[in-house]
């Protein structure tokens, strides 16, 4: 993914105030729950890429974390909609977040807000997203394990947590590593990467951990998963150690954001970045998201009528 000549707006709530207090406690304690979007341009206009599942995320990282507010998912499609609509013909990443504005300092939490930064991508284009083949990442396994889901949910995407991503990402950048893969605190398997999901290849089958290890059901996960059956490659959600990672032929993270990133290594064991199953899946990822392939996934959702 290009983000050369990005420009990010933010798009305040119109009924409420406009920036964030600093006594804010999703400022001060990390409290706003938060999605990550894509809108891509495809041949029949632009379309946001499988907006109600990040929606209903959203909603549900908010009622997890018992915090009361007035959105529900027709208001929030139409807020994005209107927001994506906004930036004209190229690729956007929409951050719709919820936030408390109440400037009290203390650990309870006030009535959320909407607020949206889209990021447009105006160099944007197939050839350098996954199509391009990027030279591969090369990972580690951090020695920062993900929160037990007994002290966080982990389907709660919430932006304190991203400080248990930063402080793994931050030392595995200081050991030379792109990113870091993280293990579940209890059963020490494999769960994710610091902000995207993991798969591993081995012998033509694709691995990815299940949910029943701490980490977050991520939306390109579950697209991964379901154009591999559809392109007829084995997959399986199961446990996945590390000497599976160290063992796999390919490995390659999934997110919103980064897409489909393969691997060169992890921690000295040399994967593919061009295997044969992350080629043909990230293939098949490309042209469903700019509606070339699988339309009747009803993945797409148009940002205007044409
Ligand atoms: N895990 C973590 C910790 C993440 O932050 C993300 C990015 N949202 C993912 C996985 C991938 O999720 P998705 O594919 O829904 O973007």
């Amino acid at each position: 993914m290009s983000v050369q000549g990005s420009a990010v707006r933010t798009v305040w709530d119109p009924a409420g105030p406009e920036g964030l207090p600093f006594g804010s406690n999703s400022m001060q304690h990390g409290t706003a729950v938060f999605e990550g979007i894509r809108c891509y341009p495809t041949e029949r206009g632009r379309a946001v890429f499988r907006l109600d599942d990040h929606l209903r995320r959203l909603l549900g990282s908010a009622r997890q974390l018992g915090v009361p507010h007035d959105y529900d998912l027709p208001r929030l499609r139409e807020r994005v909609l209107a927001a994506a609509d906004a930036d004209g013909p190229d690729e956007s990443y929409l951050r719709p977040v919820l936030y408390t504005p109440e400037g009290r300092l203390g650990v309870d939490l006030g009535r959320f807000r909407f607020v949206l930064a889209v990021e447009v991508y105006s160099t944007a284009s197939a050839d350098t997203g996954v199509g391009a083949l990027p030279p591969g990442v090369r990972l580690t396994v951090s020695p920062w394990r993900r929160p037990a889901a007994t002290s966080f949910p982990p389907q709660v995407k919430a932006t304190g947590t991203y400080a248990v991503s930063a402080l793994a990402r931050t030392a595995a950048a200081a050991a030379g590593f792109d990113d870091a893969i993280q293990l579940d605190p209890v059963s020490g398997r494999v769960a994710e990467a610091t902000v995207a999901n993991v798969f591993v290849v081995r012998d033509g089958r694709l691995l990815t951990p299940w949910l029943s290890d701490s980490l977050l059901a991520g939306i390109t996960r579950d697209t991964v998963l379901v154009l591999a059956r559809r392109l007829g490659i084995d997959v399986v959600e199961g446990p996945v150690e590390v000497g599976d990672l160290h063992r796999a032929q390919e490995v390659f993270l999934t997110g919103t954001a980064a897409e489909l990133v393969p691997a060169t290594e992890i921690d000295g064991h040399g994967t593919d970045p061009a295997g044969p199953v992350f080629r043909a899946v990230a293939e098949a990822f490309r042209d469903t998201v700019r509606g070339r392939r699988f339309r009747d996934l009803g993945w797409l959702t148009r940002t205007s009528e044409p």
